[in-house]
């Protein structure tokens, strides 16, 4: 499976390939090494049982979407959709925001599911079997705040 996961010093997004079994990886922005814990049910896709970042193993699950993606899509629509309104045209502007629209609800239903750890989000891409439920906000308060505690921040 492909993981990503954050430097703790600057953020840094740092894809990490799990099949390679790294002991560690260095931050390609801050140079700091971190070090990684990779299961072997990491490791063989097949499933998320510990977090190689912070060990932890509390995960969520969200649609693989990125928002700027669908945004700029459905600014592109309204754009085109104003033009047709400023020449009159209302019914032509309102199907183009409506396909516009449409489109971006399709591009959302294909996307698959990305496993997010609690405590340090890092993200896990792959064949792996789905266990984690959604987004659960009381959760995250507490694990996030433990993890920034173990971190040092
Ligand atoms: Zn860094
Ligand atoms: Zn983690």
């Amino acid at each position: 499976m492909e993981v990503v996961v954050q430097c703790p010093s600057c953020d840094a997004a740092l894809p990490v390939k799990a099949s390679e079994k790294h002991n560690e990886i260095q931050c390609g922005s801050c140079r700091k090494i971190i070090a990684l814990t990779i299961t072997s049910s990491v490791a063989t896709d097949t499933s998320v049982d510990t977090c190689p970042m912070c060990t932890g193993q509390d995960f969520y699950i969200r649609k693989d979407f990125d928002p700027k993606v669908g945004l700029t899509f459905v600014i592109l629509g309204a754009t085109v959709s104003a033009v047709f309104y400023y020449f009159g045209m209302d019914l032509t502007a309102y199907g183009v925001l409506a396909v516009a629209v449409l489109v971006d609800l399709a591009v959302y239903r294909r996307l698959g599911d990305v496993t997010i750890c609690y405590r340090c989000h890092a993200e896990f891409r792959g064949r792996f079997e789905r266990m984690a439920e959604g987004f659960d906000l009381h959760t995250a308060d507490i694990l996030e705040a433990e993890y920034a505690k173990q971190v040092g921040r």
